[in-house]
């Protein structure tokens, strides 16, 4: 039977800021997908901070209009809610007044996977927030790269023949095929900078899809800061892919992402618990993991991947690497460089101060040669 799985996600709005959804704007959305759930196989609706995701199973297809336009009006009608309790960035994530289709493009990610389901199919959503779509760069690399991360890299004979990486350049919206082992070098050349080259998906070597990932970023698609691109992900394990506790463990390093307040710095990424609000510590960046089984496109779950007591060790180094960063306040590279600024615009503004006082340096004609003089 072939299923499609859809995660679609939006920040709709916030509760005194960009904390977590309200428990009314939450059921809205579920409201509304129930309303509509003739349309669906199975349907789970959570949180990861601000962000709202729908995970939904079907057998429409990828980008298929219906399901888009169903997670579209859910969206629409969190975000009445939203305006009727006054919360924070009010239907922030929907760009544009009217759906046409296909949500991507108009605010909300999406991560879709087509495939022909496993007698025992099990796939983890990765929900993030308060960062940006090449925040899985780093994971995905030691999770499909990196045998010293990953031992099924050595013992399974799927992993070891090497898989397929999709790599979008975010800044021009075109897209690259890499095939491993003979596309290393360039997979890692890319994948070095997050916040240009991120992983949209990753095949098998033989096509089975293994990874789905959103890769929109909304200041590309607004023009101006509107909330930072908090990415999804769906990841299938087992058998001739990672192992569920492979793909967890690739977490277990909390690596330094853009993202966090105003979206302008450099934090650590911090696995946690599903449906967790985003810490008013500078809100950290977070990442959850929702652990499915799948039959006849039923789910069972979501299993909290991050919930066992071994995570909370890992969220203590997080939070410490967190105050380290923080400890330098705003000297890069705890703040992003100014063209990933999301509040490019202010930094801009204060910066042309400082333009407008330069003067040239003092120089003197020798010789006909423009020369530098030491003015002492
Ligand atoms: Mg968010």
């Amino acid at each position: 039977m072939k299923v499609t799985v859809s995660a679609i996600k939006a920040d709709v709005g916030g509760i005194g800021g960009h904390t977590r959804p309200s428990d009314g704007l939450l059921d809205a959305v579920r409201r509304t997908i129930k309303q509509s759930s003739d349309l669906l196989l199975d349907y789970y609706v959570g949180y990861a901070g601000d962000d709202v995701h729908i995970i939904m199973s079907h057998t429409k297809g990828t980008d298929n209009a219906q399901i888009h336009g169903l997670a579209w009006k859910a969206f629409e009608e969190g975000t009445k809610v939203a305006k009727s309790e006054g919360l924070y960035g009010a239907g922030q994530d929907l760009l544009k007044d009217s759906f046409s289709g296909n949500v991507k493009g108009m605010g909300p990610g999406v991560a879709e996977l087509e495939f022909e389901e496993r007698p025992n199919e099990a796939f983890t959503v990765l929900a993030a927030d308060k960062t940006e779509p090449g925040a899985f760069n780093y994971p995905f690399y030691r999770l499909f790269v990196d045998a010293l991360s990953n031992t099924g890299l050595i013992v399974n004979k799927s992993l070891a023949a090497g898989v397929k990486f999709n790599i979008m350049d975010v800044e021009v919206g075109e897209i690259a095929e890499l095939s491993l082992w003979e596309d290393k070098p360039i997979l890692e050349a890319a994948l070095m900078y997050p916040g240009r080259y991120v992983v949209s998906s990753v095949y098998t070597k033989s096509g089975e899809p293994i990874v789905a990932s959103s890769t929109d970023r909304l200041h590309n698609i607004a023009g101006t800061y509107v909330g930072k691109d908090d990415p999804i992900a769906i990841v299938r394990t087992q058998k001739n892919f990672p192992a569920t506790e492979e793909l967890g463990s690739v977490f277990n390093n909390p690596h330094y992402v853009a993202g966090n307040t105003r979206g302008s710095h450099h934090m650590p990424l911090m696995p946690v618990k599903i449906n967790t609000a985003a810490s008013i510590d500078f809100c950290i960046p977070i990442i959850e993991a929702l652990v499915f089984s799948m039959h006849g496109g039923k789910f069972t779950g979501p299993f909290d991947g991050f919930s066992t007591p071994d995570w909370d060790y890992v969220r203590e180094i997080a939070t410490k690497k967190a105050l380290a960063m923080r400890s330098q306040g705003f000297i890069h590279p705890a703040t992003l460089v100014p063209a990933e600024l999301e509040y490019a615009e202010g930094y801009k503004a204060v910066i042309e101060g400082l333009h407008k006082k330069m003067k040239p340096l003092e120089t003197k004609q020798v010789g006909g040669n423009k020369k530098y003089e030491d003015p002492d």
